[in-house]
């Protein structure tokens, strides 16, 4: 198998190939995996690589840009990201191990989207957006928006992952994350589970939780926020809560890795774990 690889320097040269078909490659580590398996027939390919403009954590309205080329290496090393995006951070520290951490992108995880991916729930209890670039312009999209399906995002033919906004932490807002696989390193998660809660005068104002592994896509948990938001986190509440959310936002499957009742007592239980934490409940 051989493909023809283009490996441009500027945005502008990416993208001029991106509008003529090409595969965009980024650390590689998902998409060499499928082309050397044959799951993705690859004939032009766009190695982003060296495009500098895809790269950095900066600044932005009190919270971060990051470039679609972050490394997960490049999160664990940044002071930045630890202050504004700690959740990134840990699963960073969670995927595969210094290898593939070293070439691991953001916009690789996304763009694989697998439901399994690590990065990308973090992202999404974060309330991070997605910008896209193509020829013809750039739109910015929820993470969340980004995910359509089983290994399926919104991007369309010509279009790059450019870059990532975090928006600055809300007062008083605490944050965790729960990867759950077979073994501390180089495992696929079987649930994880990132969330950030604010509680004031004792009552949870605002929540925000996204759990992988547990249905055809990463997904948020609409029911654990209805649930919670606007009542006190009592651990009878918590204890509903996290119950409701994995009946009702959870659609797993049975695989190799897990089985679906499994996976839908891990969420639970995650859950509840994470909130009784967070938010204090019962202490
Ligand atoms: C041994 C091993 C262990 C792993 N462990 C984990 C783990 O623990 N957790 C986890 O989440 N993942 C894990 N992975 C999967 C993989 O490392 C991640 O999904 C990684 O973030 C992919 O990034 P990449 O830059 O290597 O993507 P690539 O392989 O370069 O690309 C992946 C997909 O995204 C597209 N793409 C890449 N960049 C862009 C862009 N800027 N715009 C649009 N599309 C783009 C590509 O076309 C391709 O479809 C593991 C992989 C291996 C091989």
């Amino acid at each position: 198998v051989s493909a023809q690889v283009a490996s441009p320097r500027t945005l502008d040269e990416a993208l001029a190939a991106l509008a003529a078909g090409a595969t965009p490659l980024a650390g590689g580590t998902d998409l060499m995996v499928e082309h050397a398996t044959g799951r993705t027939r690859l004939e032009d390919v766009v190695d982003l690589w060296r495009v500098d403009e895809l790269r950095g954590i900066t600044d932005e309205a009190g919270g971060l840009r990051l470039g679609a080329l972050t490394t997960c290496t490049d999160l664990l090393r940044s002071q930045l990201a630890r202050e504004r995006a700690d959740l990134l951070v840990h699963a960073a520290g969670e995927c595969g191990a210094v290898q593939i951490q070293n070439r691991a992108t953001l916009g690789g995880n996304l763009g694989t989207a697998s439901p399994a991916a690590d990065l990308v729930p973090a992202m999404m209890a974060l309330g991070a957006t997605v910008r896209l670039v193509s020829t013809g312009g750039a739109r910015e999209l929820p993470v969340a928006d980004a995910l359509t399906g089983y290994r399926a995002t919104a991007r369309e033919q010509g279009e790059l992952f450019h870059s990532f906004h975090v928006p600055a932490r809300p007062p008083g807002e605490r944050r965790g994350m729960r990867k759950v696989g077979t073994r501390a390193a180089q495992a696929i998660s079987k649930v994880v589970v990132a969330l950030s809660v604010v509680v004031e005068h004792e009552r949870v104002t605002a929540l925000t939780a996204a759990a992988g592994a547990v249905a055809p896509r990463t997904v948020l948990l609409p029911t654990l926020e209805a649930e919670l938001v606007g009542h006190a986190p009592s651990p009878e509440r918590i204890a509903r809560a996290a119950r409701a959310a994995a009946r009702d936002d959870a659609s797993p499957i049975d695989d190799l890795r897990s089985t679906a009742a499994y996976r839908r007592l891990v969420l639970r239980n995650v859950l509840v774990t994470l909130l009784t934490d967070l938010t204090g409940a019962g202490s």
